[in-house]
This record gives structure tokens, C-alpha cells and sequence, in this order.
């Protein structure tokens, strides 16, 4: 395994794209662009707060267990 561990994994399967995991992360941790699932663009931001995971309706969100 490299050092970088995503925070955040997004199950493209069963994303639906509504875009509800990038406005509502408050570190702005996500990103997507239009038609596309969201992917992970500031690593480091993230708080591990969980909100994204939360807030999916679709449940595609699941935060990684946190690297050493
Ligand atoms: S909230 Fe869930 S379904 Fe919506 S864009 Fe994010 S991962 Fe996809
Ligand atoms: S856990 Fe919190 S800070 Fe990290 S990506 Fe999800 S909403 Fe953003």
C-alpha cells in the first residue's frame, strides 16, 4: 500500500451523481463535475466528520479507516 489513503471512498455503482456529498462537506474535500460521481480533491481537508456519509441517500459513501 503507497502512504496516500483516501478518507473518503465513493461506491460509483450505486452513486446516483446528485451532488449532495460535495455542497454539504463543510472542507470542501469533494468535487465533481457535471455528470461525473463526485471524487476525493483535498485529502488533507478532511475532518472525518462523516457528514458525507451521512448525508448520502444512496449510502455510496464510506469514510476509510484512518491510516496510521
Ligand atoms: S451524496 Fe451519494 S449519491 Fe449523491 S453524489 Fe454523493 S456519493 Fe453520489
Ligand atoms: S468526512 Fe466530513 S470533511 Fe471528510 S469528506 Fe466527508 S463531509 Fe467532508
Amino acid at each position: 500500500m503507497g502512504p496516500f489513503l483516501t478518507p473518503v471512498l465513493i461506491n460509483t455503482g450505486w452513486c446516483k451523481k446528485c451532488g449532495i456529498c460535495v455542497e454539504f462537506c463543510p472542507c470542501q474535500v469533494l468535487a465533481m463535475e457535471t455528470g461525473n460521481v463526485p471524487y476525493v480533491i483535498a485529502p488533507d481537508k478532511c475532518t472525518r466528520c462523516r457528514l458525507c456519509e451521512l448525508l448520502c441517500p444512496d449510502f455510496a459513501v464510506t469514510l476509510t479507516s484512518k491510516s496510521a
